[in-house]
């Protein structure tokens, strides 16, 4: 049985977290010297001179319509890389506790590891990039606490069989989380609505993809109540900053420009994979689910040096395990996907 108080780390269940001036006062008042901002302004235009609302309730709650998730099941991180190490600094003892990941995935999830000094254990994916679901149950033991799965997954750009993420949840009595930073670009359903049905599920998602707004930081994870209060509680206080709280804020108004732009990036994706297969240089190019594509291709580490002669940078991913000879190749606008065929066109010589 799934039992959150025995994974959760001893020095966590004791915490108690930072009490900051806003959260000892948070109604409305007239003068606010509780906080030692500067009272004068500040050199911008807007109120950054207050700390920010440490618990992004505005921000919370707009999500919360959008995603049809109730905020309680809503954390906001500074990035989804921040909603990855505050798992592991939730739940992972340091020198005692393993993770499970299964490369060829995103790499955050073991650098956070050794950050953390959590031991990986490795059920590397499949050949057709599908689960091992033999290989990760033996990997576990009673130190194990979070399986990392990535759907759809990074670098190879495919969607997990859904059948298998339900076996890990349904088998697996540690924290499952299934990173789903580029869901909205998926045929497949998103895991945000089976929440209820699994108290052991973190699904992760982010502004930085679809949203176009990876220069703010913002990360989501959706969780149980009882996951998200510790996440919580963890968290450095003020860790969305104010900034990121009212432009994402403005962004949410506008799902119908995401959504148009979704489109058009699943569009030009599906075009460029047909392109690419009518090129002899390249040997396959991948189903995507992401607004990426991940191309096999003769001496890739000597095509990725020669794009870059042409000003056009590429993400080399030759060295990584499954994907020997590949490369990952984000979508662009028309013009510069345009700009790769036409350079890759004019090697030959
Ligand atoms: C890009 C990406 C993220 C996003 O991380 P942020 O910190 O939110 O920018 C998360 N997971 C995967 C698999 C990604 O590729």
């Amino acid at each position: 049985m799934f039992n959150l108080n025995k994974l959760l780390r001893e020095n966590i269940k004791k915490l108690a977290p930072y009490s900051s001036a806003r959260d000892e006062f948070s109604g409305d008042a007239k003068v606010f010297l509780d906080a030692n901002e500067n009272s004068l302004g500040s050199p911008l235009l807007k109120w950054y001179n207050r700390y920010p609302d440490p618990h992004q309730q505005q921000l919370k709650k707009a999500i919360s319509s959008i995603k049809n998730v109730a905020e309680e099941n809503i954390f906001l991180g500074n990035g989804s890389d921040e909603c990855i190490d505050l798992l592991y600094r939730s739940f992972c003892n340091p020198g005692k506790d393993n993770v499970i990941i299964c490369p060829p995935t995103y790499g955050m999830y073991e650098v956070s590891a050794n950050i953390n000094d959590v031991e990986t254990r490795i059920a590397p994916l499949l050949d057709d990039f599908q689960l091992n679901l033999a290989h990760i149950e033996s990997l576990v033991d009673a130190d194990t606490k979070i399986i990392w799965l990535c759907s759809p997954n990074n670098p190879t750009g495919n969607s997990l069989n859904r059948d298998d993420l339900e076996m890990v949840l349904n088998n697996f009595n540690g924290i499952v989380a299934i990173d789903e930073a580029y869901i909205n670009f998926a045929k497949q359903k998103s895991f945000l609505q089976e929440l209820k049905d699994y108290s052991n599920l973190v699904v992760l998602q982010t502004f930085s993809k679809a949203w176009g707004l990876a220069g703010l930081r913002l990360g989501l994870a959706f969780a149980s109540k009882e996951i998200i209060d510790i996440l919580s509680r963890v968290k450095p206080p003020y860790n969305i900053n104010q900034a990121t709280q009212e432009l994402a804020l403005k962004a949410l108004e506008e799902v119908g420009q995401v959504n148009d732009m979704i489109k058009e990036i699943v569009d030009m994706r599906d075009a460029l994979a047909g392109v690419f297969e009518q090129m002899a240089i390249i040997e396959k190019v991948y189903p995507s689910d992401a607004n990426f594509l991940l191309i096999k291709i003769n001496e890739a580490k000597k095509v990725y040096d020669y794009l870059l002669t042409k000003g056009i940078v590429v993400r080399d991913r030759s060295r990584v395990l499954l994907c020997e000879d590949c490369l990952r190749i984000t979508i662009g606008t028309e013009k510069e996907n345009t700009e790769l065929v036409d350079a890759l066109i004019s090697m030959k010589d």
